[in-house]
């Protein structure tokens, strides 16, 4: 029931962070995973580690802020697997730079907006295409704590994390006909490079973790349990759901 075995599985940023935890994570039990992000060197990297342990891996160079590109990598990644992707995890992103909301410059507000949620909108319609055409398909998106919670000096970050969610909602509605299933996964602060600034300022690291009823961040293996649920046929009748992973934090 929960199994991913054979199934093809689209990691946008998967060469990094969370995204490589999760290509690893899944590759290991028995998926053929295609991570698509900008760093060649990086999604070298993590395929041939995912490749050297035996499991099956190819890469595909993909910029989630251009749609010719999202396009591109999606017909080279259907073309090298066979014809298909059976799953989507739409998790490429980025944080936002510490700015006070009234000083927020217009071009730092439309770049995370357009990486973090337009992006997200642009690979999955991309995908999606071929899901409705097969009558089935899982799309899991990354959302996080902050869709719900807006921390101080990150509002394009928490804005494009709620939009993230509602996103989930309106193609899980849209889409149920055709027999795929949406859902996101809002994890609370993980070490990776897209939070190590933050984390190693030692006054934020301790009034953050004074908020998480668990009192310590997550780590990138934890996500992978609600991915393969998420992924597998375990989860046919979930969709529309935003899960959070983040040791109570959204409860408290
Ligand atoms: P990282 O900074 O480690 O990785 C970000 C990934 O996104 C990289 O693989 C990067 O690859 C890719 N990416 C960024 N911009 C683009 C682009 N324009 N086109 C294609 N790929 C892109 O971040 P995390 O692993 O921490 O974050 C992954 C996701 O999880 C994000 O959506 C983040 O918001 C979310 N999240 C993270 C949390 C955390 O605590 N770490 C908590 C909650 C949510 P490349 O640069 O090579 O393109």
């Amino acid at each position: 029931m929960f199994s991913v075995r054979d199934k093809v599985i689209l990691i946008s940023g998967g060469n990094r962070g969370i995204g490589r935890g999760i290509a690893m994570g899944l590759a290991e039990q028995g998926a053929f995973v295609i991570i698509a992000a900008r760093d060649e060197k990086a999604l070298i990297q993590t395929s041939e580690l995912i490749k050297g342990r035996g499991n099956r891996c190819i890469y595909v160079s993909m910029d989630i802020t251009s749609t010719e590109s999202v396009e591109e990598a999606v017909r080279v990644a259907q073309e090298r697997s066979g014809g298909r992707i059976d799953v989507l995890i739409n998790n490429a992103g980025m944080s936002a730079e510490n700015v006070k909301a009234e000083e927020m410059p217009e071009s730092e507000w439309l770049k995370v907006l357009d990486i973090n949620l337009n992006g997200y909108f642009r690979l999955g319609k991309a995908v999606a295409k071929d899901m409705i055409a097969r009558r089935r398909g899982k799309i899991i998106n990354m959302s996080s704590v902050f869709a719900i919670n807006a921390p101080p000096l990150a509002s394009p970050y928490s804005v494009s994390k709620a939009g993230i969610n509602q996103l989930t909602r309106a193609w899980a509605v849209e889409w149920s006909r055709y027999n795929i299933q949406v859902n996101a996964i809002a994890p609370g602060y993980i070490y990776t490079d897209l939070t190590r600034e933050r984390l190693e300022n030692e006054k934020f690291k301790q009034k953050m973790l004074s908020r998480i009823p668990m009192g310590r961040f997550g780590e990138i293996d934890e996500i992978i349990g609600a991915v393969t649920f998420f992924a597998s046929s375990a989860s046919d009748y979930v969709t529309g759901v935003v899960l959070p992973i983040d040791g109570g934090w959204n409860a408290a």
